[in-house]
């Protein structure tokens, strides 16, 4: 019986108190919880030496957990060093901040082999592998090597870097090698998908057989994008079932102040210093609105074992007690930040009270904050998305205020429209934009990533073998209309 078996850095796992605050943990929970599998990953510990490292296995509602400790260096060097001092920095258009090191190049690649030999151990033929993100990019390689032939199919949850980039970075070509032994790769954009065909095929010079489908050495590797969408109703019925009270905004002396709220990591990929320049700017230029509004930030700290981010996170704290300092009155301060990661629910109870939200980022894989704060709105008293065009999600979403964040007089002509925007227009933005999210949601991405997998699989088998052998995967009840959908595609 086939089974679903995901890998990605970091597991959630059941027993642990800790609130992971990420795009990538929510939406891996969402989706093994509907259909079950075996998620494996590192378990966010860290040992001294590889003789102290192994694996767990926890087994709860549906998905068994597979996890295991990471060396100090390999933490330092794979985590901290390539895949977030290299890797993330490339990806977000952040050459000044991209550092190499040949060393780490080598830990990344020793981590991305212990966990394909870990998924080659138990995995049987039919399995489907599904990889998440940067952190992965080599593991289909050594699954090769180890002679898997099992579907792998790899999602990145990031931006994907130009060709420029990968040319420049030293073991550019080589990755992209890697990365064309999955059999799916997916993306978050059309633009990402664009990139990344053209990286694959011009650094490799794999020909192109199809609009998305490459062929290298008589291998096919098909390159689409799948939007990652959250789970809609899951969000409504959550707050649905709270009392009124909990999530209408308090009454009295706050009852006529607005409230914007930002949802970010502290990352520089954000957009934080040109969110809080292009307040400042306005406060500056409309006492009037003086105590009338307040930006409320949820401000994940986060990497903070790498330098750039242990800079950043004092930046952060300057910046916003500079302007508080500036503008505080009586009891007021026009910023309030809380540096705890919130559980979900009470992060929904958050965006339901708040009037506006307003994302900045400068480049941004998808952002799932935009998304989860327009589907936790009342219907009736709708709030405002502001929404960086660099953000994925305003590929989707354009009924949101779209701007570019680096353009300060457009973010302030946006705030102040979010600000009065009257309860008509509010009304139909977020209607059309509910029809976005209801459109594609979570269980839908994993639907149309899995179905493809299967399916172009099977379109390159049924090429080479005539054969119909790749239809009986997938037993989970959940999954039927996968099975249909790849019956009539068939
Ligand atoms: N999140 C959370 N608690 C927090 C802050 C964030 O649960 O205190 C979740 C949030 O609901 C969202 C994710 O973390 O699902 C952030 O995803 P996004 O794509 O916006 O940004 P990322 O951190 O992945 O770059």
């Amino acid at each position: 019986m086939s089974r679903l078996i995901i890998l990605s850095n970091r597991v959630s796992l059941p027993q642990s108190q800790k609130c992971v605050a990420g795009g990538l943990a929510v939406a891996m929970q969402d989706a093994l919880s509907q259909v079950g599998g075996v998620w494996v990953g590192w378990n966010g510990e860290q040992v001294k030496q590889e003789a102290d490292q192994h694996f767990d296995i926890l087994y709860k509602s549906k998905i068994t957990y597979m996890t295991c400790s990471l060396t100090e260096k390999q933490y330092q060097d794979y985590y901290c060093g390539f895949a977030n001092n290299t890797l993330w920095p490339a990806m977000h258009d952040r050459v000044d901040l991209v550092e190499y090191d040949a060393d780490e190049y080598t830990t990344y690649q020793q981590v991305n082999r212990l966990f394909a030999q870990k998924i080659c151990e138990f995995a049987q033929p039919d399995d489907l592998i599904w990889v998440q993100d940067y952190h992965f990019l080599s593991v289909a390689r050594y699954c090769r090597e180890m002679g898997m032939q099992n579907k792998i199919g790899f999602f990145l949850h990031i931006p994907f870097a130009s060709l420029e980039l990968w040319q420049k970075m030293p073991s550019g070509k080589s990755l992209i090698h890697d990365l064309c032994q999955y059999d799916l790769l997916g993306l978050q954009t059309t633009q990402d998908q664009k990139t990344c065909l053209q990286v694959c095929s011009k650094l490799l010079k794999a020909q192109k057989i199809q609009r998305d489908l490459l062929s290298l050495n008589q291998k096919v590797v098909a390159i689409r994008h799948y939007p990652i969408g959250i789970d809609v109703t899951g969000i409504q019925q959550s707050l649905a079932d709270l009392n009124h009270q909990d999530v209408s905004p308090d009454v009295g002396a706050q009852a006529r102040m607005k409230t914007i709220i930002g949802v970010d990591r502290i990352d520089y990929s954000k957009g934080l210093f040109e969110r809080f320049n292009a307040l400042a700017d306005f406060l500056e230029k409309n006492p009037e609105v003086h105590e009338q509004v307040q930006h409320v930030q949820i401000a994940s700290p986060s990497r903070l074992d790498v330098a750039t981010y242990q800079r950043l996170f004092e930046r952060f704290k300057f910046k916003m007690d500079l302007i508080n300092h500036e503008f505080q009155r009586n009891e007021w301060s026009p910023i309030v930040c809380n540096y705890d990661s919130k559980p979900h629910l009470e992060l929904m109870k958050f965006y339901r009270q708040a009037d506006i939200c307003w994302i900045s980022s400068l480049k941004d894989g998808m952002n799932l904050v935009a998304k989860e704060y327009v589907a936790a709105q009342d219907a009736e008293n709708p709030g405002v998305l502001i929404l960086s065009k660099f953000a994925g999600a305003a590929e989707q979403l354009t009924d949101a205020l779209v701007v570019d964040p680096t353009d300060r007089i457009a973010m302030i002509k946006a705030l102040k429209q979010a600000l009065n925007m009257p309860l008509a227009e509010r009304k139909y933005r977020y209607q059309q934009m509910m029809k976005q999210l209801q459109a594609y949601d979570i269980n839908d991405w994993r639907d149309h990533f899995l179905t493809d997998l299967a399916c172009t699989q099977y379109v390159h088998r049924f090429e080479c073998e005539n054969t119909k052998s790749a239809v009986s995967f997938y037993p989970s009840h959940a999954f039927q209309h996968i099975h249909m959908q790849l019956e009539n595609r068939l």
